[in-house]
């Protein structure tokens, strides 16, 4: 299938790899000299401009920073340039009532299109394991499905158009929550006298089990092998769950959720990626 894909940084870079080890003939462009020259070392095709890329696209995947950038990719580049009949799916994470409208007018334009961020970082991008929540119609989906599917290990269908940004915020927000109780716990257990291997042997069996800790555990040498044992490099930026927790309160707010915890968890990364904006997330444990 002939996909254009635009937006080739630490994630797109790594999923448009896994579209061409499927098959796929991939036309890419992104504003970054160095990001095609990536493209182009992992198979793809390299476009002078995303409308180019677009023209005669089969379907069209777009990993991009924000959704003031989706919009305006899809209003001047895509909209009108990729043929009738293309299937068109952003990936970003973005607001939800962004990712609605820009879905609204792409139809309203003759496409179909889906909203499917993804939960899982540069690694599953580039291993091809990432999970995918989709939002838009049945049958939407079911042409976004194997796309998805070759660049990630879950496609969930989670409803209507924006849905899958619905589900990705609201897990984002539960995680930044369970992450940093996580860090209190083990922060207090530690000023209690109890070892930290100790806490995690009985907690991770326990009630207080969670994915935080037995998955992504924030203590150096505790559980598998995160961040925590890098020096909290790699994973997950502080930032970028910063912009997750802003969009989650944006939309809460939109809804009328009542959402305490959500926004001390955001007021808590805001603090934290003042400085560290590019260390991971479970960092936040170094202010406890
Ligand atoms: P990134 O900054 O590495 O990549 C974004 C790419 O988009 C860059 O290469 C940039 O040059 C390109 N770009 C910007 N404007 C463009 C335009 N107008 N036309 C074409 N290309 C353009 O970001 P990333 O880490 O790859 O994240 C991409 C998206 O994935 C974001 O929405 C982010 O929230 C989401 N996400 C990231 C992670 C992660 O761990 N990095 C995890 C889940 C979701």
């Amino acid at each position: 299938m002939k996909i254009a894909f635009i937006g080739l940084g630490n994630m797109g870079g790594g999923m448009a790899a896994n579209l061409v080890k499927a098959g796929h003939e991939v036309r890419a462009f992104d504003l970054s000299e160095t990001a095609l020259a990536a493209a182009r070392e992992a198979g793809c095709a390299t476009f002078p401009s995303a409308k180019e890329a677009c023209a005669t696209a089969e379907a069209v995947v777009s990993m991009l920073p924000n959704g003031s950038i989706v919009k305006s990719v899809y209003w001047d580049d895509v909209i009108g340039h990729a043929p009738e009949g293309a299937i068109l799916l952003d990936c970003s994470t973005i607001d939800v009532a962004t990712a609605r409208e820009v879905i609204l007018v792409t139809q309203q334009h003759g496409y179909q299109m889906v909203d499917a961020p993804v939960s899982g970082g540069i690694a599953a991008a580039a291993g091809g394991t990432l999970t995918f929540m989709v939002g838009g119609t049945a049958e939407a989906f079911a042409r976004a499905q194997p796309i998805l599917a070759a660049m990630g290990k879950a496609v969930i269908h989670a409803g209507d158009a924006g849905n899958g940004q619905a589900a990705k915020i609201c897990n984002n927000m539960l995680l930044a929550i369970h992450m940093i109780g996580t860090c209190e716990a083990f922060a207090m257990a530690e000023k209690l006298g109890l070892d930290a291997q100790t806490f995690f042997d009985i907690s991770s069996v326990s009630s207080g089990q969670n994915w935080s800790m037995t998955s992504y555990c924030p203590v150096p040498g505790v559980g598998p092998v995160t961040p925590a044992d890098k020096g909290y490099q790699g994973g997950f930026a502080a930032g970028l769950m910063l912009k997750d927790l802003k969009l989650a309160m944006e939309a809460a707010e939109a809804a009328g959720a009542k959402v305490e915890l959500g926004d001390h968890a955001r007021a808590i990364y805001e603090a934290f990626a003042k400085d560290n904006a590019g260390t991971d997330f479970s960092g936040i444990i170094r202010t406890l």
